[in-house]
């Protein structure tokens, strides 16, 4: 029930994407799951990366962000109280557990560093299946736009065992955070 809810949202998001505009659905759905299914499996490497907290994350509409050279995940405190607030204020608790908003940033964050590396990339891009073009029998697959996004997201739920994808959380605090971008 919630992984139809959650595929929905995934569906969603990519056919928001740019690159997305008048795909079908059933190839947006078909990615979408196998997005979710390869982040869901995913066993990135425990990382031993700095985490650095900010404050400024509802101005800039962040929870978390990875940056490389030095590696260090930025977690913004203000989004992620504010996403905790959210859970109350809907009565998501059962899904996400007090503390699980911050925990699953920090694995999101941790999913999308581990997509970085060639060979993962290379296994996900094979996993979606989105050919470019046939070079003889060889097949030369594509990016998908937006994948990395909900295979992240898909690997933070099951890391932390959350009851639905934090692709809910993150929409929801966008409409209450930023009502004017809302559509
Ligand atoms: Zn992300």
């Amino acid at each position: 029930m919630s992984g139809d809810h959650d595929l929905d949202l995934a569906v969603r998001l990519l056919a928001g994407t740019p690159t997305h505009e008048g795909r079908d659905l059933l190839t947006l759905r078909q990615w979408a799951v196998a997005a979710a299914e390869f982040g869901a499996v995913m066993t990135p490497d425990p990382v031993t990366v700095r985490v650095v907290e900010r404050d400024d994350g509802l101005a800039v509409g962040l929870l978390a962000r990875y940056r490389s050279r030095p590696a260090v995940v930025e977690v913004y405190v203000d989004t992620v109280a504010r996403a905790e607030r959210l859970v109350d204020e809907r009565g998501w608790r059962h899904w996400f557990p007090a503390g699980s908003v911050r925990a699953a940033a920090l694995a999101h964050e941790q999913a999308h560093a581990w997509l970085h590396h060639a060979r993962v990339r290379a296994d996900f891009k094979r996993a979606l299946g989105h050919t470019a073009l046939r070079v003889g029998r060889r097949r030369v697959y594509a990016h998908v736009a937006g994948a990395d996004e909900l295979a992240a997201h898909a690997y933070a739920r099951a890391a932390c065992g959350l009851g639905r994808s934090p692709l809910l959380l993150t929409e929801a605090l966008a409409a209450a955070a930023y009502p004017e971008s809302e559509k």
